[in-house]
């Protein structure tokens, strides 16, 4: 059983910390102790009804299996928790869609500061390390410096990147990207869009003319739209999901900077409340800091 440790440091000690001492202080699983569990994973950021759902179903459990130490309860918390987080998703394929026969386009979309860049630099250099040819395209050209950071990442992961001028349509820099791929057999294009927060109607505008444009150049893409959370913004990063949800055909989501939180927790609140899986969990700032999302490994991880 491989689980996540590095990265988890934060949610760990917060989390698993706070959960064992609560464990410890507990002589016998009665009603007090419930209602403290409750406490301690909406703090986690669980989200509330996730809470009262494992509570509830941890009531039934400790009934029926006879647990009576709080020790023991941790272990069926763990299980119960894998079991709801890979119930709500049961018809749900967490897995990359990829073209088998022709470049796969991959579209990063989010508010700004999320970590679309960073999340495009780490994914380029993983697929670039399988062999597989990459392009990028820089279709944020709204956000001065956005462009420029999406080269400095190409530069490192050894992959092209195509830019337009400051201010520039992105829906061009899109356009000239889609068909330098299509024509020159990329495997994967990636590509990096605005999240300006000010004006939805017009990003969601312009990230339809995108992907409208995308898929005229080649039928059946994008593959993925992957919506970017900063799990540090908690309880916020799920109004962003559902703003983003209802107007873009959103595939999955990536969570970052799980590294900068306590509040792991909020992988739940995402699948209970979005429908959506998540594909990729960031928690760092270097290439290597991004991870497939396992929910086994990731709960297992939170707690030990
Ligand atoms: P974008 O505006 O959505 O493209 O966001 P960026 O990729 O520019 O990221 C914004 C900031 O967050 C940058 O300083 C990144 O280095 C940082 N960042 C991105 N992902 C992570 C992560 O998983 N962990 C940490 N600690 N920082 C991250």
């Amino acid at each position: 059983q491989q689980i996540y440790t590095k990265g988890l440091e934060k949610s760990r000690t917060g989390f698993a910390a706070r959960f064992n001492k609560f464990l410890a202080n507990f002589r016998s699983v009665d009603e007090d102790f419930f209602e403290d569990l409750e406490e301690t994973l909406v703090g986690a950021d669980v989200g509330f009804d996730m809470a009262i759902k494992i509570s509830d179903d941890l009531r039934e459990e400790v009934k029926l299996e006879n647990v009576h130490r709080p020790e023991d309860v941790r272990d069926v918390i763990i299980k119960k928790m894998v079991d709801m987080y890979e119930a709500d998703g049961v018809n749900e394929d967490a897995t990359m869609h990829f073209n088998v026969n022709g470049t796969t386009v991959i579209l990063l979309v989010g508010v700004n500061g999320v970590g679309k860049t960073t999340t495009i630099g780490k994914l380029s250099t993983k697929y670039q390390q399988q062999g597989k040819s990459v392009l990028l395209a820089a279709a944020d050209t709204f956000r001065a410096g956005a462009t420029k950071q999406l080269q400095e990442w190409g530069i490192r992961a050894g992959v092209p990147v195509v830019a337009g001028k400051e201010k520039a349509d992105p829906a061009s820099v899109v356009f000239e990207a889609v068909a330098k791929a299509r024509d020159e057999h990329y495997d994967i294009l990636f590509v990096d869009t605005a999240g300006r927060l000010q004006n939805n109607v017009n990003l969601m505008q312009e990230l339809e003319k995108m992907k409208r444009i995308i898929k005229r150049e080649i039928p059946g893409a994008p593959h993925e739209v992957l919506l970017v959370l900063d799990a540090t913004t908690g309880q916020n990063a799920l109004q962003q999901a559902k703003l983003f949800k209802n107007s873009s055909d959103v595939t999955g989501i990536v969570l970052t900077k799980m590294d900068g939180t306590a509040k792991g927790g909020i992988v739940f609140a995402i699948r209970n409340d979005m429908q959506l899986p998540v594909k990729w969990v960031g928690f760092g700032e270097k290439a290597s800091d991004l991870r497939e999302f396992k929910p086994e490994e990731f709960i297992y991880g939170m707690f030990k």
